[in-house]
C-alpha cells in the first residue's frame, strides 16, 4: 500500500496542496472557495480555465514554497503577475497558479535613479511611485498591465522612442530558477541569463524583483491626439510616413484605428487617431513638430497640450476592462508607402467598438539603437510595429473577430520583417501554436534561448508561456 501511494500522482498532489496550505504566507484558493472564480479569472475573458488551486503570494518567499510543491508533485505551474497575458498563460487547467499579484511594492532610489519593483506591481503602481520624483520607467499604455510579463517580453509604450523598451531599462532581475536557486542577473552577473530574460518571457524562472533605471520626466509632458475621418486616412498615413523620417526621439507617436468610446461623443464610425507624446521640457519645439504634421494632414478634430503623466498613462484604461475577450496578432514592418497604405486601408476600417482595434507604433530612436544581439527581443530594425488587438464582450463574436486578426496579419505578411512580439501574440483557444516562439524569435535567438533553457529549466517546469522547449533528453 505504502509503495503504491508514494507513486500515486493524485496522492502526491493532495499532499503538496496540504503542505502549501500550511506553509504559504499568502492564501491557497481552491474550487470550493467563494473567491475561486474571481481568483482564476485573467484579463482575457476567452480564457475560461479551472486550475486546481491558485496560490496567492503573501511574501516573496512564497515563490520558493510554491516551486517546491510543484517540483515534488509534478503539478503544472502557471506564473501570474498582472494577469494581462493575451494567450492566457497566467493560468493553467488542472494545475497550480502562482499569483504574484499581491506583491506590488515599488521602491524609488531617486538619487541614483533606480527603481526596484516587486513582481505583482502594475504599471500604475510604478508610474505613481516614480512620477512623485519627476521620473519615469518606460512601460506600456494601459495602467492595469503587469510590469513582470510586460518587461520579460518587451514593453512598448509612450517612451519607447525616447528611452527604449521596458527591458532596455532593466538594471537587474532577481530570479528563482526551476531548481530553487536564487540568481541575480545583470550585465555583470549571469549576463547570459540577463540576455534571455530581456525578451524570453517567463521561460527561465520566477522573477522575484526587477530593478529599473528611471528616466527624467518633464514637469508636464506634451500630449496630443489628432483625429481623422475615414476619407482622410490615406493622406494622413502618407504624411505620417514622411513626417516620421528623421523624427526627433523626444516625439513618441502611436497611430490607432478604433471606434472611440461613447463618452467621446464622436459617433460609431472608426477613426484614425495619431497619439503623440513629446517628452521634453521645451514645448515649443514639440508644438512646431506637431504643426508640420497638421499642415501635411489637417486633422478633423484635435487636442494638444500639456498633460499630467499619470492621466496620460491611464487615459484609455476604461476601454480595456478585465474580462474583455481578445485574440491578438502583430507584424513588424518598415515600408509605409502607397502600396502598404492601400493594404492597410483594405482592413483597418473594419474595427468596431468593443471589438477590435489596430495600433501602429513608430519605433527607431532609442529602441532602434540597441544592438540586435544585446537582448533576446526579436527585431530592432523595423520602423513600425502593428498590433491587431481585441477587446470584445460577446462570446458569439469570438470566431469572427479572431478571423479578423488573422486576416489582417496575413494581409501584412508581404511587408513584414523578421520577428514577432510575444506580448502581442494570442493563442487560439484549445489549440497549440507550436512554432509560435521559434517564429517570434527567429532561428538564431531561438537556439540561444534553447541553450539557456537547457541550463536553467531542463525539465520545462516553466512552460506556460510562449515556450522555448529544452533540448529533448
Ligand atoms: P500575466 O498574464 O500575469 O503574465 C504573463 C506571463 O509572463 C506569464 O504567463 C508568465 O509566463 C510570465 N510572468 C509573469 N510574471 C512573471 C514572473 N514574476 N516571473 C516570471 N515570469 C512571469 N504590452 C506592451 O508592450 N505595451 C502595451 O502598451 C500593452 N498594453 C496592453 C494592454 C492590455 C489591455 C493588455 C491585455 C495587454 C497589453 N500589453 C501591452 C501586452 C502585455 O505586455 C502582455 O499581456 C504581458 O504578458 C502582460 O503581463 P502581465 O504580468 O500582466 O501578465
Amino acid at each position: 500500500m505504502t509503495t503504491l501511494h508514494q507513486h500515486d500522482p493524485e496522492v502526491e498532489i493532495q499532499q503538496a496542496l496540504h503542505e502549501l496550505r500550511g506553509k504559504l504566507s499568502g492564501s491557497l484558493i481552491e474550487p470550493q472557495d467563494p473567491l475561486y472564480d474571481e481568483a482564476r479569472a485573467v484579463w482575457n475573458g476567452m480564457v475560461d480555465i479551472r486550475p486546481r488551486a491558485i496560490a496567492r503570494a503573501g511574501a516573496v518567499s512564497d515563490i520558493d514554497v510554491v516551486l517546491d510543491a510543484v517540483r515534488r508533485s509534478g503539478m503544472a505551474l502557471a506564473v501570474r503577475g498582472g494577469g494581462h497575458n493575451i494567450a492566457g498563460h497566467g493560468t493553467v487547467e488542472g494545475g497550480l497558479v502562482l499569483d504574484l499579484g499581491p506583491l506590488r511594492g515599488v521602491n524609488v532610489d531617486a538619487r541614483n535613479r533606480l527603481v526596484s519593483v516587486q513582481p505583482g506591481a502594475t504599471l500604475a503602481d510604478v508610474d505613481r511611485a516614480t512620477a512623485a520624483h519627476s521620473l519615469a520607467v518606460p512601460l506600456g499604455v494601459i495602467s492595469g498591465t503587469g510590469v513582470a510579463g510586460l518587461t520579460l517580453g518587451g514593453g512598448v509604450g509612450w517612451l519607447t522612442r525616447s528611452y527604449g523598451l521596458s527591458l532596455d531599462n532593466l538594471d537587474s532581475v532577481d530570479v528563482v530558477t526551476a531548481s530553487g536557486e536564487h540568481v541575480h542577473a545583470s550585465e555583470q552577473e549571469n549576463s547570459e541569463l540577463f540576455w534571455g530574460l530581456r525578451g524570453g518571457g517567463g521561460n527561465f524562472g520566477v522573477a522575484s524583483s526587477f530593478t529599473f533605471r528611471a528616466r527624467p520626466l518633464p514637469v508636464a509632458p506634451l500630449g496630443g491626439n489628432l483625429f481623422y475621418r475615414q476619407e482622410h486616412w490615406r493622406n494622413a498615413l502618407v504624411a505620417f510616413a514622411s513626417w516620421t523620417r528623421d523624427l526627433p526621439e523626444e516625439m513618441n507617436p502611436i497611430i490607432s484605428f478604433l471606434v472611440l468610446p461613447p463618452a467621446f461623443g464622436m459617433g460609431d464610425e472608426p477613426w484614425m487617431v495619431i497619439g503623440l507624446a513629446w517628452v521634453a521640457e521645451d514645448h515649443q519645439a514639440g508644438l512646431e513638430l506637431i504643426e508640420q504634421l497638421r499642415i501635411a494632414a489637417p486633422p478633423d478634430e484635435q487636442e494638444v497640450g500639456p498633460t499630467s503623466w499619470l492621466d496620460w498613462q491611464s487615459a484609455m484604461d476604461a476601454v480595456f476592462p478585465k474580462g474583455s475577450r481578445g485574440y491578438w496578432k502583430n507584424v513588424s514592418f518598415s515600408r509605409l508607402d502607397e502600396e502598404v497604405a492601400d493594404v492597410l486601408l483594405g482592413f483597418v476600417s473594419e474595427v468596431t467598438w468593443q471589438g477590435t482595434g489596430i495600433d501602429i507604433h513608430h519605433l527607431e530612436g532609442a529602441f532602434g539603437r540597441v544592438p540586435e544581439e544585446s537582448t533576446a527581443f526579436p527585431n530592432r530594425s523595423a520602423r513600425y510595429w502593428l498590433n491587431v488587438y481585441g477587446y470584445w464582450r460577446d462570446p458569439a463574436e469570438d470566431e469572427r473577430l479572431t478571423a479578423f486578426a488573422r486576416k489582417a496579419y496575413a494581409l501584412m505578411q508581404p511587408f513584414s520583417e523578421h520577428g514577432e512580439y510575444v506580448n502581442f501574440l494570442g493563442a487560439e483557444l484549445g489549440q497549440q501554436e507550436p512554432d509560435a516562439a521559434r517564429q517570434a524569435y527567429g532561428p538564431d535567438k531561438y537556439q540561444r534561448l534553447m541553450a539557456l533553457k537547457d541550463r536553467y529549466d531542463p525539465h520545462n517546469l516553466f512552460r506556460l508561456n510562449h515556450n522555448i522547449p529544452p533540448t529533448p533528453v
